[in-house]
């Protein structure tokens, strides 16, 4: 079973933390639109994608079973 990236949209402020833990999940834009980059949590990815969960200062980033 594979896990997927959800974003609380509403919460985000791109601040970059989870582009800083986990850059080839994450983008910000030069409009500072945060992006995900890989919705699909892969094994090699899960570490980073986890460390950014752990430390978004605003609880806006989740994890949900595909
Ligand atoms: S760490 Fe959280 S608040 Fe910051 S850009 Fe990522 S999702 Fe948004």
């Amino acid at each position: 079973m594979s896990m997927k990236i959800v974003v609380d949209w509403d919460r985000c402020e791109a601040n970059g933390v989870c582009v800083r833990a986990a850059p080839t999940s994450f983008s910000l834009d030069e409009k500072d639109q945060l992006h995900v980059l890989a919705e699909t949590v892969t094994p090699e990815r899960r570490a980073q994608v986890e460390q950014a969960v752990r430390e978004c200062p605003k609880q806006a980033l989740s994890l949900s079973e595909d």
